[in-house]
């Protein structure tokens, strides 16, 4: 049995109050049981329902690992909607409140190009966004990931169901080996079982059934 309680982490202390006040009193049920994979470093694939706490898992994950001198993309998370990637984005500043000056741009498709090119020379630690938008920033030269450590697909079985796969592949192409991928899902298809083998390694599998 894993703990629930988050100062069984090790996390922050400046995160770990932070959680308090945001009322996050215990970990919830996926949260518990990926966490201590997600910071060691480990790839993990979390399955579990809408509304369980996904966001914070691997918001947490992420931010413990931020080194926020270095102002390059650190981390990128992909979601399948911008409506998605906005609340994620939200989420990761909540989260990430406690450590300052810790800049995270959304990257979505539907919304003018040039603004975000303008974002993007001014730089940014977290890239929360749509893939076919990466795909573009990508392409054009606009958004460097070398320094990338840590890559979530969020809703992965909805972004594969929008045909999203390409831009995956395309994307996850120019992102170094060495990183740490995180999977989040609310149902198991074939789709991601087989990405999930091409991009992920040695994971560690959760899956919740209930939020409760
Ligand atoms: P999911 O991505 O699994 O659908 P979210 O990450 O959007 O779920 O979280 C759902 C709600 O639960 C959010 O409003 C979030 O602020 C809240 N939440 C997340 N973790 C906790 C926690 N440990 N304690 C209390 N509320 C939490
Ligand atoms: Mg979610």
């Amino acid at each position: 049995m894993s703990s629930t309680d988050f100062s069984s982490l090790k996390l922050h202390a400046d995160t770990l109050q932070n959680l308090m006040s945001l009322g996050y009193e215990t970990m919830t049920p996926i949260q518990a049981q990926s966490l201590p994979a997600i910071l060691a470093g480990q790839d993990v694939i979390a399955q579990g329902k809408t509304g369980s706490g996904k966001t914070a898992a691997f918001a947490l994950g992420l931010l413990e690992k931020l080194d926020v001198s270095n102002l390059e993309v650190q981390s990128l998370v992909l979601c399948p909607t911008r409506e998605l990637a906005d609340q994620v984005a939200k989420e990761v500043r909540r989260v990430g409140r406690a450590i300052p000056n810790v800049k995270v741009l959304t990257l979505c498709g539907g919304m003018p190009f040039k603004p975000q090119l303008g974002s993007l020379e001014f730089g940014a630690h977290i890239v929360v966004g749509t893939p076919g938008r990466i795909e573009e920033h990508l392409r054009r030269g606009a958004l460097r990931l070398a320094h990338l450590n840590t890559l979530v697909l969020d809703e992965a079985d909805r972004m594969l169901e929008m045909g999203f796969q390409p831009s995956l592949d395309a994307i996850v192409d120019q992102l170094p080996d060495e990183r740490q991928t995180l999977l989040f899902s609310a149902t198991f298809p074939e789709g991601i079982a087989s990405i999930a083998k091409r991009i992920l390694k040695k994971p560690i599998r959760v899956t919740v059934e209930s939020t409760h």
